[in-house]
């Protein structure tokens, strides 16, 4: 069975989608899926040969090989017109990463725009939310989640425009508007983190400003959000 970041993905992928998972590792996202007969085409996509092989065995293995296409290529390069891809999954990896495979998925014209993105960085989710501001993208949900001690972020998007404030960017907009309580917990730590940062920078023979006052801002942020 799935962990529950994945069941949470899962979740966000519209009944009988045609999806491509991104980075697909095992392909377990795609074969839990298709053998709840929740999606109706899937294409796992792996820049990595040995997770590519485990994903072709994972589908083999449950009898999919006709449902989901396993495909050896870097990012949305494994998406083929004939796929009809109307879902894009890119999960387990940094916002950075994300952000530059729908770069170069946009301007190698794999994506028409009009596609749901179901993305779960595990960092840097600031980056990705301003690609999607800039490309136009809304995002519809967050979700932020606690498994194993670690904490996870789950963002929906789809075509649209609309601008976001920095500390929409920064917060994520929909987790901003329901403060959860791993909201709370996450971010009590995050201010703690910074603070311990900024002390050392102060102390430096040579204080980095701008560095101090950007740490200085985002500490605002959160002691505004978390009264
Ligand atoms: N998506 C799965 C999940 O969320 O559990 C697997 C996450 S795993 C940590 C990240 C996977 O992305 C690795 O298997 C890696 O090989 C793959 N990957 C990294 N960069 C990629 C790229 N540019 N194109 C396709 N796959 C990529």
């Amino acid at each position: 069975s799935l962990s529950l970041r994945l069941t949470r993905v899962g979740e966000q992928i519209p009944d009988q989608a045609r999806l491509a998972d991104i980075g697909s590792d095992h392909a377990y996202l795609p074969v839990a899926l298709m053998l709840q007969n929740k999606i109706q085409y899937a294409v796992a996509g792996e820049v990595v040969k040995g997770p590519f092989e485990s994903a072709s065995r994972q589908v083999k293995k449950n009898g999919l090989s006709d449902k989901i296409t396993v495909r050896l290529a870097d990012g949305l390069a494994a998406i083929q017109p004939d796929d009809q891809i109307d879902t894009v999954v890119i999960a387990g990896m940094g916002g950075t990463l994300i952000r530059t495979i729908l770069e170069n998925g946009k301007s190698q014209q794999k994506i028409t725009g009009k596609e749901r993105l179901v993305l779960q960085p595990n960092v840097g989710e600031r980056t990705l939310r301003e690609w999607l501001q800039e490309n136009n993208y809304m995002i519809l949900h967050e979700e932020l989640i606690e498994e194993n001690h670690k904490n996870y972020e789950i963002i929906v998007a789809e075509e649209g425009s609309k601008i976001y404030t920095p500390q929409e960017l920064f917060f994520g907009p929909c987790l901003l508007k329901e403060k959860n309580l791993v909201f709370y917990k996450k971010w009590a730590h995050e201010l703690q983190q910074r603070e311990i940062v900024l002390q050392e920078l102060e102390k430096a023979a040579i204080p980095p400003q701008d560095k101090i006052s950007e740490l200085n801002e985002q500490i605002d942020w959160i002691k505004e959000v978390l009264e």
